[in-house]
């Protein structure tokens, strides 16, 4: 009863407007064109954690990772669709060593990132992967010297910070680099 109200209103309507009239005509001629063809969000429809579900696949088919892929995966997938690199996948700049006063930021977007150093010119020497944090952002490559420092870039305020301990009395542990004096740098 409701759809059929509907189409009478949408009918008049478009008796009216002809370019209602229009779209309505091309949107069906698409539909004839692809049966039951589910609609795919874009990047730019990704509002809420219900963007990130995939329609599925369609019944006897096997579903593509478009169909299929949810959250942050399907988040990269729309991205890449659009030239758009979610998560930042290039090298960190090997140019350059990183120094105290003017490090190699490292762009993180969770409490803890680790980048691995290769030296200068990059692929000098074995990979040492090097930890840095929100409380302690700058790490320095025991091989080469260079210095790297995290960025944070996330959410302000972590929802599940209290359940990590933060501010809770915990205190990280002492490593080398708290007895160096700071003239050594
Ligand atoms: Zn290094």
């Amino acid at each position: 009863m409701f759809l059929q109200r509907s189409a009478v209103a949408a009918a008049r309507r478009a008796a009216v407007a002809p370019v209602l009239r229009r779209s309505l005509a091309t949107s069906a001629v698409r539909r004839n064109a692809l049966p039951d063809q589910p609609k795919i969000k874009t990047l730019k429809d990704v509002k809420v954690d219900e963007d990130l579900i995939g329609p599925g696949a369609r019944p006897g088919t096997v579903p593509t990772d478009l169909e299929q892929a949810t959250g942050l995966d399907r988040l990269e997938i729309l991205g890449k669709m659009e030239s758009v690199d979610i998560f930042d996948m290039r090298p960190l700049d090997a140019s350059r060593l990183g120094t105290m006063s003017n490090p190699v930021m490292v762009r993180s977007a969770g409490d803890e990132q680790h980048a691995g150093c290769t030296g200068v010119p990059a692929d000098s020497h074995n990979v040492i992967w090097l930890t840095m944090s929100r409380e302690r952002p700058i790490e320095r490559c025991p091989e080469c010297g260079s210095v790297y420092k995290m960025e944070y870039v996330g959410p302000a305020e972590d929802p599940h910070a209290h359940d990590h301990g933060h501010g809770h009395g915990f205190e990280e542990p002492k490593t080398f680099a708290d007895f160096v004096k700071p003239t050594y740098y």
